[in-house]
């Protein structure tokens, strides 16, 4: 079932987003070559506490990974792409990292991912990141009244195919709001004008990835880690959107 916001909850939303969203931009300031993964799980656990917030991936134990997830960030590296496991590793340079957050505030759930390159970055992997940030754009750019889920889904596909990455629809988008997940499901492939017709006040958090070179993953014996399964490197954008009269709003945005 598809639950519509009303202005005053997107609002709350939003202030969880902000939220959501600082964290992540002092996390990009601290994944410097050297660092180890736990340093940024501390960081965000700290975050979390002082802010009274509550993680949405804590004890979170969905029937696709080894629960309970004991952790307040998803952290995954190189062919790591999504639901990384934090674990003891120190950061290399070149290493491509993702940060998936999802955090509660008052009964209301925000969820934003960035992938960033720790020290110097090779051409291939700074085009496999902007590709993901620029799905998303376009994704974002879809979601108004009127078009519908696969007009998303189709945006996000048409950016994959321009940089010649392969798509997977097994994991994607999705609705949240006082949960993490909701309907309707966002799948990054699909048909335009196909699915559930975007109405205001749905709220949506929109998640291109990409594997360079596949579109297949397998878990990683840590029973969480979702990795590409050439080995290939991988990058992960998301951000919560509403879709409201006046057009799509981004929620995930700092202060
Ligand atoms: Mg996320
Ligand atoms: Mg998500």
């Amino acid at each position: 079932m598809v639950e519509l916001k009303s202005r005053a909850e997107i609002e709350r939303m939003r202030v969880t987003g902000r939220f959501v969203a600082d964290v992540l931009s002092e996390l990009r300031e601290r994944a410097q070559v050297g660092v180890n993964l736990l340093d940024l799980e501390k960081h965000v656990r700290r975050r979390i506490q002082e802010r009274g917030a509550t993680s949405c991936y804590w004890d979170y134990a969905p029937s696709f990974g080894r629960g309970p997830f004991r952790n307040t960030i998803c952290l995954s590296v190189n062919d790591a792409v999504l639901h990384g496991l934090p674990f003891d590793y120190t950061l290399r340079d070149g290493d491509v990292l993702s940060m998936d957050l999802a955090v509660e505030i008052d009964g209301w759930v925000a969820d934003s991912a960035v992938t960033v390159i720790v020290g110097s970055a090779s051409e291939e992997d700074r085009r496999l990141v902007c590709a993901t940030e620029e799905a998303l754009a376009a994704a974002i750019a879809v979601a108004v009244p009127g078009n519908r889920i696969g007009d998303i889904s189709a945006a996000i596909a048409g950016v994959a195919r321009s940089y010649g990455y392969p798509i997977n629809t097994e994991f994607g988008g999705h609705g949240l709001g006082r949960t993490m997940h909701e309907d309707p499901h966002v799948p990054n492939n699909g048909k335009p004008g196909r699915g559930f017709r975007l109405v205001p006040g749905l709220t949506l958090a929109l998640e291109p990835w990409f594997a360079a070179t596949t579109d297949r993953i397998f878990t990683d014996p840590d029973g969480w880690t979702l990795r590409s399964a050439d080995g290939s490197r991988t990058a992960h954008s998301e951000h919560t959107i509403a879709v409201t009269e006046d057009g799509p709003t981004v929620l995930t945005l700092a202060a």
